[in-house]
């Protein structure tokens, strides 16, 4: 499903932040991304959102190739991804609710069908009851599992989180970690970078390690 053959990314006026990175992840299958801060977690993401290209090599995401997607496809390559960010990035102007359906009005779907997405995403994350708050009223770890729901409420086949744990105390952390795992339980592809080694390890899934932006061996 995604797929990095020789990848090496430079910022501009930079210096490389990955190096000659390869991997494959199948369809389906979840891993952590893992490394300490500067090691290129972040960048590693954004090259599979396209927002960031490859200075060199190919990254693929399902059979089609990064490096050769015009400007006009991006649209399209975001709605097969679901993000989380570490701040979770909510609105606070707005009801959880319209918080989670922004991603379903932005692609145009009815009214009557976005009722029905947000609720089920609603519900996957145990949140059901809180569709009408402002999602300043919640608990840290329950606004984490709001943006969980808006990352996978247009059904993505592939979910990408950058230290979605990190603002997290162990128990909630664990908690949001085994909703990822259920969301990769039901098919959907889950990368998600994290330096919470100690929770990692207890979960049955592969873990990439960046050491200053190359792919450590396993
Ligand atoms: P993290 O370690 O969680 O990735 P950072 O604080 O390193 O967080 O980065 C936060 C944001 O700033 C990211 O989007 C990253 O790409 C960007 N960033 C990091 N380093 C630089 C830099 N030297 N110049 C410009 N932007 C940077
Ligand atoms: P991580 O997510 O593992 O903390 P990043 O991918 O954010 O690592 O950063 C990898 C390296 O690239 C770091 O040295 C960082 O400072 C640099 N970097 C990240 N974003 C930018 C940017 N927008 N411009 C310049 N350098 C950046």
């Amino acid at each position: 499903m995604i797929r990095f053959d020789n990848v090496s990314m430079r910022y501009p006026g930079g210096h490389e932040a990955l190096s000659r990175v390869s991997f494959s992840l199948e369809r389906g299958e979840m891993a952590f991304l893992t490394g300490h801060s500067g090691a290129g977690k972040s960048t590693l993401l954004k090259l599979i959102m396209l927002m960031e290209r490859a200075s060199q090599g190919q990254v693929f995401v399902g059979d089609q190739n990064l490096n050769r997607m015009a400007v006009d496809q991006i649209p399209f390559l975001r709605r097969k991804i679901g993000v989380v960010f570490q701040n979770h990035q909510l609105l606070f102007d707005r009801s959880v609710f319209d918080n989670i359906a922004l991603p379903l009005q932005i692609s145009g779907y009815e009214k009557s069908s976005i009722g029905r997405r947000v609720r089920a995403a609603l519900d996957k994350v145990g949140l059901l009851n809180k569709e009408k708050l402002n999602p300043i009223l919640l608990s840290t770890g329950e606004q984490q599992r709001i943006g969980l729901a808006r990352a996978i409420v247009n059904k993505p086949q592939v979910l990408l989180a950058d230290e979605p744990t990190g603002n997290l105390d162990p128990q909630l952390s664990a908690e949001v970690m085994g909703l990822f795992h259920q969301f990769n339980q039901v098919g959907v592809t889950v990368l998600v970078a994290s330096h919470d080694l100690d929770l990692i390890s207890r979960m049955p899934h592969r873990c990439l390690t960046l050491q200053q932006g190359r792919l450590a061996d396993a």
